[in-house]
Parts: C-alpha cells; structure tokens; sequence
C-alpha cells in the first residue's frame, strides 16, 4: 500500500540506527534535516553537499555532534532528523 506523503520526519533513533548508518549506507529516500537546539532553526541538509565535506563515510550521529546552526552558531545539542520521501 503506497500514499503519497509530505516529508516525514522523525527522531533518528526511531528511524535508523544512528551510530551505524552513513551517508552510504541510508537508504536514498530518507532526506536529513538539522534543528538547532538553542534557537529552533531548522534547515534540510543536502546529502551530497554533507558528504563532500564530512566524507560519506562518517556516521549519522558522529554528524549530528558536528553540526553547527547556521542562524545562531550554535553547536551543541543540534539534532539531526530524518525524513522519508513519498516512495512511488
Ligand atoms: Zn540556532
């Protein structure tokens, strides 16, 4: 049974799990997302642009401690969320 959905984000732990996924081994139709846990900002993150430069190799969680809130400068605390595309 397939519906079309808007994004879907969910905490990372629930999804995946985060300590063992990277950038080359999650699946293609899950999108990240970033929230900032000091002022709430919350931007998607491009896939491909966080792999160049933290290598696709690095884990889920090992890039949620390295995020840094692009509206605040904030870099503790941020969580790194994940999201599911509507799968065809
Ligand atoms: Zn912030």
């Amino acid at each position: 049974m397939k519906h079309r959905r808007s994004i879907d984000l969910v905490a990372s732990h629930e999804a995946v799990a985060a300590d063992r996924e990277t950038l080359a081994t999650l699946p293609q139709w899950y999108v990240l997302h970033a929230r900032c846990d000091a002022c709430r900002h919350e931007t998607r993150i491009d896939r491909r642009a966080l792999a160049y430069r933290c290598g696709k190799d690095l884990s889920l969680a090992m890039i949620g401690l390295r995020l840094t809130c692009r509206s605040c400068g904030n870099r503790r605390g941020n969580h790194l969320l994940l999201g599911t595309l509507p799968r065809d």
